[in-house]
């Protein structure tokens, strides 16, 4: 268990011990979000649900991610990014992708990025959006020579336990990140399915 968990889907996690991400469906009703004093929270429209979620629901999931950002409720955007094995048609990828990028630079807060097959797009809309705080891919397995040209061009890295030891020597500690990407515990899930009910 690392120091600070910079990813996790816990919802019960000490607060301030991690960047807990929270389910992307709560989006869609923000208002009925509490957060936990101390607790640091990352939001985002994953890519998988790029695959299944129509456009109307994108959009307002869109506006909920607005809100919380408004409310000054989160550390991180994300997770979002792309990934070329289980999200949707790569054009909506991109444009649900972006949308929250340009959010997150607007807002001044960093992005937590998944990415999945798709790292020569996730480098030409880095390149685009110039964002002014960082982009960390989170859950890096890839091997040297990807991380070398992830660092290159700005983009820092969070490792799980399953990475790549050479990569992860090779990242400075400024820029590397430790995190479990722990599911939701069933009791936290429960919860969550009231939450909406
Ligand atoms: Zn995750």
């Amino acid at each position: 268990m690392p120091a600070f968990d910079f990813h996790t889907h816990n919802l019960t996690a000490p607060p301030g011990s991690a960047i807990v991400n929270l389910p992307d469906a709560w989006l869609l009703s923000p208002d009925t979000f509490r957060p936990v004093p101390g607790a640091l929270y990352s939001a985002g429209i994953h890519p998988w649900t790029t695959a299944t979620a129509d456009s109307a629901t994108l959009h307002a999931m869109t506006a909920g991610l607005a809100r919380l950002i408004d409310r000054q409720w989160l550390t991180a955007v994300g997770e979002c990014g792309l990934d070329m094995l289980r999200g949707g048609p790569l054009d909506v990828q991109e444009t649900v992708f972006l949308r929250q990028a340009l959010m997150a630079r607007d807002a001044g807060l960093p992005v937590t990025i998944h990415c999945v097959r798709a790292h020569h797009h996730l480098l030409r809309l880095h390149a685009q959006v110039r964002p002014t705080k960082p982009w960390t891919v989170h859950g890096f397995r890839g091997k040297p020579a990807l991380a070398r040209q992830l660092l290159d061009a700005g983009i820092d890295l969070s490792f799980g336990p399953c990475h790549n030891a050479e990569s992860y020597a090779l990242t400075p500690p400024n820029r590397r990140h430790d995190e479990t990407d722990s599911p939701q515990p069933q009791n936290a899930a429960e919860k969550a399915s009231q939450h909406h009910g």
